[in-house]
C-alpha cells in the first residue's frame, strides 16, 4: 500500500509524514520520501534517485549528456565493453562537513586518471571540466543520500565504456559516460580494526606493459577468485607481489600499500603495474608536509615484514591498518594500530570530512 501512496503523492496524507521523517539536511522537495537508515549502511549497492548519461564518438566527442532518474541501460549484446572489456571506472566520495557543506575530495585527480586510462583503452577522453561538473551534479541531485557527518559518504561511480557493437577485437565507434552514486557506511564500524592479510603465492594482479596502472574493468574479475578464497580462510584481503620477481609488494586487493620503519614511510613506486591511488598521493603529500620522510621505491616483502607499521589506502577505506601478514610459512604481527598510521588517518579524514582545516585546497564544495 505504501509504495502506491509514494507513487501518487497527491494522495499523501499529512498524517503519514510522521512515519517518514525527512533527514534534517535534505533540500525540501514537493513529495515526502521514505527516511534513510544511515546506521544500516555498509559498502554495498543501494539505488539512488538520479544518474547521468552522455554518449561519445570519435568524430563528435561527447554529447552534453543528461541527468535522469536512476534506470537500467540498454546495450547491444555485441557491445565492445561486454565482449572485450573496453571500459574503466572511477570511484570517489562526497561527504557532509559538520556544518552541512557537501564536498568532494580532489575530483580533478579522478578526471585526469580517467582520461589517462581512456587513452590506454583507446576511448575518447572526457574533458576534465565536464567530468568534474557531472560528478558535482550527480552528488547534488542525490543530495538527500549524503549521510550526515561521520556516518558515511556518498560514493560516486563514474564509468566510461565502448557501447557499440564490435565483433573483431578493436575499439568501439560509440562510447558512454555514466555516473551514479550510492550511499556507503563508514568502513570501520567499530573504529580502526587492523586487518589480517595473506601474500598471494599463486596469482599476480598485473604485469609490466599491461593495464594494472589504470582502472580498467578487466583488471578486477581475475582478483575475485584469490580474494574470495583468502576471505573464506579468514583473511581480509590478499597482498599481490610483482609478477616478474615475486618479491616486491604491489597492492592490497584494490588498495595501495604503505609501511613505516624507523619513522620513514615507504610505499611501492609507480611502475605501471600499480594503480596510482589518489589516497596514496594525498598521504605522500600530507606526510611530507608534516616532516615525515617518504620513500617511493620498490618495497621488498621481506623488508615490509620487518616494518613497525603497515596500512593500505584507497577511497573505500581511506586508511586501513594492517594487523598481520602471512607470507609462505611466516606470519608477522604488527600489533595495535601504529602511531604514524593513526596520525595520518586522523589528519587525512579530518581534511576529507571538513572537521579540520584544508591547507592543501583538496576539497571542493558542491
Ligand atoms: C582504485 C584503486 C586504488 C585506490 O585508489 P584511490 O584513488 O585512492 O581510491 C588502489 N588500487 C587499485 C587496484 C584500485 O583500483
Amino acid at each position: 500500500m505504501l509504495p502506491a501512496l509514494i507513487a501518487h503523492t497527491t494522495l499523501w496524507p499529512e498524517a503519514l509524514n510522521a512515519f517518514f521523517v525527512r533527514a534534517p539536511h535534505m533540500a525540501s522537495s514537493e513529495s515526502p520520501v521514505p527516511p534513510i537508515d544511515w546506521d544500516a549502511l555498509t559498502f554495498s549497492f543501494t539505488e539512488t534517485d538520479r544518474m547521468f548519461v552522455a554518449h561519445g564518438t570519435w568524430e563528435d566527442g561527447w554529447s552534453e549528456g543528461e541527468m535522469m532518474d536512476f534506470q537500467p541501460l540498454t546495450l547491444t549484446p555485441a557491445a565492445c565493453v561486454l565482449n572485450y572489456g573496453q571500459g574503466l571506472f572511477e570511484g570517489m566520495k562526497a561527504r557532509m562537513a559538520p556544518d552541512g557543506r557537501i564536498t568532494l575530495f580532489r575530483p580533478e585527480m579522478n578526471a585526469r586518471r580517467a582520461a589517462e586510462g581512456s587513452a590506454r583503452l583507446v576511448m575518447p577522453e572526457v574533458p576534465e571540466e565536464m567530468f568534474v561538473d557531472v560528478v558535482k551534479r550527480v552528488a547534488s541531485e542525490n543530495r538527500r543520500w549524503v549521510p550526515p557527518n561521520g556516518r558515511g559518504e556518498l560514493y560516486i561511480r563514474p564509468i566510461i565504456f565502448g557501447s557499440s557493437a564490435r565483433l573483431g577485437v578493436a575499439p568501439a565507434d560509440e562510447y558512454m559516460f555514466v555516473v551514479f552514486a550510492v550511499p556507503v557506511g563508514p568502513y570501520f564500524k567499530g573504529g580502526m580494526t587492523p586487518i589480517s592479510l595473506r601474500v598471494s603465492q599463486d596469482h599476480h594482479r598485473a604485469a609490466p606493459g599491461g593495464s594494472g596502472g589504470v582502472k580498467a574493468i578487466g583488471n578486477y574479475a581475475p582478483g575475485m577468485m584469490p580474494s574470495k578464497k583468502a576471505k573464506s580462510e579468514g583473511y581480509s584481503e590478499i597482498i599481490y607481489l610483482d609478477a616478474v620477481d615475486h618479491q616486491y609488494v604491489e597492492e592490497v586487493g584494490a588498495a595501495n600499500f604503505f609501511c613505516v620503519r624507523d619513522n620513514v614511510l615507504y610505499t611501492p613506486e609507480l611502475t605501471g603495474t600499480i594503480l596510482p591511488g589518489i589516497t596514496r598521493l594525498s598521504i605522500i603529500e600530507l606526510a611530507r608536509s608534516i616532516g615525515l620522510e617518504v620513500k617511493e621505491e620498490r618495497v621488498d616483502i621481506d623488508f615490509a615484514l620487518e616494518c613497525d607499521e603497515a596500512f593500505c589506502a584507497g577511497t573505500a577505506a581511506v586508511i586501513s591498518p594492517i594487523g598481520s601478514i602471512e607470507h609462505v610459512e611466516r606470519v608477522v604481527n604488527y600489533g595495535d594500530v601504529g602511531k604514524v598510521t593513526l596520525d595520518l588517518y586522523r589528519r587525512l579524514t579530518g581534511i576529507m570530512d571538513g572537521s579540520s582545516e584544508d591547507p592543501f585546497g583538496w576539497t571542493l564544495e558542491i
